[in-house]
């Protein structure tokens, strides 16, 4: 698979056949209202596809259809080795179609063909697979009540899930909501980002061939202020998993008290911190997982790593090997495999990003990067970009830039690098680098975050809980916890003779 040249992508990118419509009730529809909104490949500037813009109408319809299905137990009631054939045999559908999945994200959103098909749609799948193969292993309680009473305690799904998710990773976001919503017997209502709507509706697409019932897994596409905002205000929604920014995270909240007071489980921004000891043995690994870290994706991951503390004593050698890799990490049409980094999403965000550098060359040491570029002539594109010598207060050390720039920050002590590290708003990720086993155990229980990599960056599998603490939210999506957001639990207490 990974033998496609760059000619072969563009030969099937050219091929492609989108799915525009919204997905409510097992078939493609277009919104009531007739409109359209574009998809536009950011490498490019060219519109991919015109696609439903959903609104409250469309999303009436489409809870309606879950709340339906739900009720009468089609997938709700199925039995749970049922419903993992039919997630396994979708896992299944993903790997089959997985140039077209990985196709689709990359045009929508300019992320490099070849991570999508190596990372994305292949994650994908495997989430699909994990949660189908879990769901027939999880046993309830029987609570110790004492004889003449039966007290049993069960999980019990929820009825309709709202997912609404950003654009980052269009079809791992989808796949993390849905695969636990799904697996645990809730229908679901998927909003994708407006900048990326295409791997969504071909994943509910796959997902009624692998025979998920009608109106069980549905897709509005749509803006977040109008379809996003219907579903967290919808008075028959149960439960909005949310990932996104922490700005619309807190409106989710509102949402949930100005309508039925559904669950709402709110995945939002980070600033990661990733500390570098002057006792870490390998410098060069420091320095090859801190760029990629922050370059990964276009530095567009919630967890990037964008806030480096380095002991000073080792700043400039650190720093030294970060520029090689950003230099050599230039990018290139995410349709080449040889690229090193692809487009940044769209104009808006690219624009956001180069505010934030043109206001750090006043005040940091830009040591490379820092301009737009163009491929090939046009399309949204930034250098991998990296300031030294950033104050812990300035902007570029303390917002969510959300594109390749990284702040490089000396320390002089662990005191100061945890209290550096602690003192943002956010507490997604941390990663620690030293080869003082004492050391990175009191560092990580110091760091108040959802998850803390030693020695590595953005660790994350299907079997660890991945989520904030802070304003980086309190959602937990992945592992065996994620099912806690999707279930209910009931007591049934049946009395007896004894
Ligand atoms: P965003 O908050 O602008 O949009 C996310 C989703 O919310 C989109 O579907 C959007 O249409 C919708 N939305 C926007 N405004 C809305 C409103 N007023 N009402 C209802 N819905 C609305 O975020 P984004 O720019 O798409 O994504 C980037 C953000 O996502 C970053 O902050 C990033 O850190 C965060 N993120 C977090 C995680 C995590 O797991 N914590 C993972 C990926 C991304």
């Amino acid at each position: 698979m990974l033998d496609l040249t760059h000619q072969d992508w563009k030969a099937r990118a050219a091929a492609m056949d989108f799915r525009t419509g919204a997905f409510i009730d097992g078939r493609f529809t277009d919104a009531l209202s007739g409109k359209t909104f574009d998809s536009i490949n950011p490498a490019t500037g060219e519109v991919l596809a015109r696609v439903a813009e959903c609104d409250s109408a469309d999303v009436d319809l489409a809870v309606a259809a879950g709340r339906r299905a739900f009720e009468d137990g089609r997938w709700s009631r199925m039995a749970p080795g049922d419903r993992k054939a039919v997630l396994l045999k979708l896992a299944d559908l993903i790997r089959a179609n997985l140039h077209e999945m990985a196709l689709l994200d990359s045009l929508d959103m300019g992320k490099l063909v070849t991570d999508a098909a190596t990372v994305d749609a292949p994650g994908s799948a495997h989430f699909f697979q994990w949660y189908a193969e879990a769901i027939d292993k999880i046993y309830d309680e029987v609570a110790p009540t004492g004889p003449g009473d039966l007290a049993l305690v069960r999980r019990v799904p929820l009825g309709v899930v709202g997912a609404v998710v950003p654009w980052n990773f269009p079809l791992d976001m989808a796949t993390w909501k849905s695969a636990a919503a799904l697996a645990a017997g809730n229908s679901v209502v998927l909003k994708p980002a407006e900048q990326s709507p295409l791997s969504a509706l071909r994943l509910a697409e796959l997902a009624a061939e692998a025979g998920v019932p009608d109106g069980v897994f549905n897709v509005v596409p749509g803006f977040g202020a109008t379809a996003g905002k219907a579903l967290g205000l919808h008075m028959d929604v149960d439960c909005l998993a949310f990932t996104g920014s922490t700005a619309t995270g807190k409106l989710f909240m509102q949402y949930s008290g100005q309508s039925n007071l559904k669950q709402v489980w709110p995945e939002t921004g980070g600033k990661s911190p990733n500390l570098v000891f002057a006792d870490c043995e390998d410098l060069d690994a420091a320095a090859d997982m801190a760029a990629f870290g922050i370059f990964f994706n276009q530095g567009e991951v919630c967890s990037a790593n964008s806030r480096l503390y380095v002991e000073r004593s080792i700043k400039d050698a650190l720093v030294e090997k970060l520029i090689a890799r950003a230099e050599a990490m230039q990018p290139g049409d995410p349709l080449d495999p040889a690229s090193k980094m692809g487009a940044i999403v769209d104009e808006r965000q690219t624009q956001g990003i180069m505010r934030f550098v043109e206001a750090g060359r006043k005040s940091a040491d830009l040591v490379t990067g820092g301009q737009r570029v163009q491929v090939d002539g046009r399309g949204c594109f930034v250098q991998p970009t990296i300031f030294s010598d950033v104050s812990h207060d300035d902007p570029l050390a303390r917002d969510e830039i959300f594109g390749p720039v990284l702040s490089v920050i000396p320390f002089d002590s662990e005191d100061d690098a945890v209290a550096m590290a602690n003192d943002s708003i956010y507490g997604l990720a941390a990663s620690v680098w030293t080869d003082n086993l004492s050391r990175a155990c009191r560092v990580a229980d110091r760091l108040n975050v959802g998850t803390v990599s030693v020695n590595t960056v953005d660790a994350l599998s299907a079997q660890t809980p991945f989520g904030g603490m802070k304003q980086s939210g309190f959602g937990r999506d992945l592992s065996l916890h994620a099912l806690d957001k999707y279930t209910a639990l009931k007591t049934t207490w049946i009395k007896y003779r004894s």
